[in-house]
C-alpha cells in the first residue's frame, strides 16, 4: 500500500487526508502547530493517524508522496529534507484532480481572485449548475471531491498552491494580474512569483480556455514565451484591439463564444477595478454555456464580498463602506478610484513599507478629512498633514468611528480602506472590518 503524507491540517489538509483514505492510501497528518477540533474530529472519524505541535522523522521521510498545504513555505526545514530525500511535494488541488473528471474553473492573480471566484460561483449557482467552491475560499476541494462531487468546481488558486501543480488541467483559467506580492516567499524574485502564476496555464488543450486581463504588462510579456493551446480570451476596461471583452459607450460587451451585453449601469460591483473582475466573470460563465439571461441576473444581484467595498449602512445621510481588505495602497488607489462623493478616508495599521505617493493626488482630490487609525500614526502625520485636509488620530475603532461620524457631512462617504495590515490594533482584517461594522450600526 503507498504512504501518503500530509504536512498541515487545515481546510486542505485534512481534505486531502479524507480522501486519500478514500483512495486506499495508508495516509499519516502531521503538524507544528495545534489542529483546530473540527478537523481532529473529521480525521479521528475517518480512521486517520495524526500528530501536533511537532513533526516526526520517521513517520514522514517514508512517504512515498507528500501533500503540502500552501501556508509551509518551502523552505521549511521538514520540506527540504522530504525534497533531499527525493519524496514528490503535490499541493491538495493537484491531488484532487486525479480522482474527478470534473470541470475545473481556476481563478489565479495577485489581486480580484476571491471577488472573481465569488462572483463566478454565484453566477453558476444561480443559474442551476451543480457547482463548488474551492481553493483559498470555500471548502477543500479534496473533501468535496470525496464525499460532496459536483459538475464544476470554482477554485481560487493562490502562487502557493500552484507552486506544487503539475499535471492538473484548468479547463477555464483565468488570470486577473501580476504584480509585486509574496516575495519573501519567492527568494525576493520576482521571476519565480511570476513564474508560479503561470502554471495556471500548464496542461490546458484546444479544448480549454484561457481568460486574461489583455492590458496587464507583465502578462502580455509572458504569453509570448508559452506555446498556449486554449482559446484565449482577453478582456480590456475599454474596446481594444485583441479584447473579446470590454465597456464601450456605457454598454458591457463580451464579443464570444456567445455575443452579449448589458448596461453598465446595471453590474452590482463598482470601481474599475471590479470592471475587470465582472468581465472575467462573464466571459467565463459565457463559456460554460450558461444562459444570458443568468448571466445579466447575476451580475447585477451579486451581494459582493465581505470586507472588499463593502456597504455597511447610511447614518445622517454618510455612507460608511468597510474596504478592511484594502492591506496594501494599490487596493486603495481601487478604493478611492471608485469614490463619487467626498471621502472621509480612514487609513492606518502595520505598515508593510507604503510609499504613499502613489495615492497623494486621489487623496487630494477625493478626500474632506482624514482618520488616523493605527498603534503609530507617525508616519501618516508626516506625509499627509500638510496637505490642508482635516485630520484626526486615534488608536481605536471606537475613537475611529466617532471621529469619522464628527467629521462627515450627508452626502459623503467614510471608507475604510486602510493601506496597512491589522495586527498591530487587531486579529486580523476580518476582525477589523467587524469592528468597524458592529461600531458603525450601533451610531
Ligand atoms: P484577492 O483574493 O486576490 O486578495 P480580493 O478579491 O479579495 O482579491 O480583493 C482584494 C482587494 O484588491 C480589493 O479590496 C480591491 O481593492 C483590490 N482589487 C480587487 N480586484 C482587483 C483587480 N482586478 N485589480 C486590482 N485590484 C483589485
Amino acid at each position: 500500500m503507498k504512504r501518503i503524507v500530509i504536512l498541515g491540517a487545515g481546510e486542505s489538509g485534512a481534505g486531502a487526508a479524507v480522501l486519500a483514505k478514500k483512495e486506499g492510501f495508508d495516509v499519516f497528518v502531521s503538524d507544528m502547530s495545534s489542529i483546530k477540533d473540527k478537523y481532529k474530529d473529521m480525521l479521528n472519524s475517518h480512521g486517520i493517524e495524526w500528530e501536533e505541535g511537532h513533526h516526526t522523522e520517521e513517520l514522514i521521510l517514508n512517504a512515498d508522496e507528500i501533500i503540502k498545504s500552501p501556508g509551509i513555505p518551502s523552505d521549511a526545514p521538514m520540506i527540504k529534507k522530504c525534497v533531499a530525500k527525493g519524496i514528490h511535494l503535490i499541493s491538495e488541488i493537484e491531488f484532487a484532480g486525479r480522482y474527478t473528471d470534473s470541470k475545473m474553473i481556476c481563478i489565479t492573480g495577485s489581486n480580484g481572485k476571491t471577488t472573481t471566484t465569488s462572483l463566478i460561483y454565484h453566477i453558476f449557482k444561480s443559474a442551476g449548475y451543480d457547482v463548488g467552491l474551492a481553493g483559498n475560499i470555500g471548502n477543500s476541494l479534496a473533501l468535496q471531491v470525496a464525499e460532496t462531487p459536483h459538475d464544476y468546481y470554482v477554485i481560487e488558486l493562490s502562487s502557493f498552491q500552484l507552486d506544487n501543480m503539475y499535471d492538473f488541467r484548468a479547463n477555464i483559467a483565468i488570470l486577473l494580474n501580476i504584480t509585486p506580492d509574496h516575495l519573501d516567499r519567492y527568494d525576493n524574485c520576482m521571476q519565480n512569483y511570476v513564474d508560479a502564476k503561470m502554471r495556471i496555464l500548464q496542461n490546458q488543450t484546444d479544448e480549454d480556455s484561457f481568460i486574461y486581463w489583455n492590458d496587464d504588462p507583465i502578462v502580455s510579456r509572458e504569453l509570448e514565451k508559452y506555446d498556449i493551446k486554449a482559446i484565449r480570451y482577453p478582456f480590456s476596461e475599454l474596446k481594444e484591439k485583441g479584447s473579446i471583452g470590454y465597456i464601450e459607450e456605457g454598454m458591457y460587451k463580451i464579443e464570444k463564444p456567445t455575443p452579449f451585453n448589458m448596461e453598465q449601469e446595471a453590474l452590482s460591483l463598482t470601481g474599475k477595478h471590479n470592471i475587470y473582475n465582472s468581465l472575467a466573470a462573464g466571459i467565463a460563465s459565457n463559456v460554460a454555456g450558461i444562459k444570458k439571461e443568468f448571466i445579466r441576473k447575476s451580475l447585477s444581484d451579486f451581494p459582493g464580498v465581505e470586507h472588499r467595498l463593502e456597504k455597511v449602512t447610511t447614518v445622517a445621510g454618510v455612507l460608511y463602506v468597510n474596504d478592511s481588505k484594502a492591506t496594501n495602497v494599490d487596493a486603495c488607489w481601487y478604493a478611492l478610484e471608485s469614490m463619487k462623493t467626498p471621502v472621509i478616508l480612514i487609513l492606518g495599521g502595520k505598515d508593510k513599507g507604503n510609499d504613499y505617493n502613489a495615492i497623494k493626488d486621489l487623496v487630494k482630490e477625493k478626500c474632506a478629512g482624514l482618520v488616523y487609525l493605527g498603534a503609530d500614526n507617525t508616519k501618516l502625520h508626516n506625509f499627509f498633514d500638510g496637505m490642508g485636509i482635516p485630520v484626526r488620530d486615534t488608536h481605536s475603532m471606537r475613537d475611529c468611528v466617532n471621529a469619522c461620524y464628527e467629521m462627515a457631512k450627508p452626502g459623503q462617504t467614510v471608507l475604510l480602506s486602510p493601506c496597512c495590515a491589522s495586527f498591530d490594533l487587531f486579529k486580523n482584517m476580518e476582525d477589523r472590518g467587524e469592528q468597524f461594522k458592529t461600531l458603525v450600526r450601533a451610531l
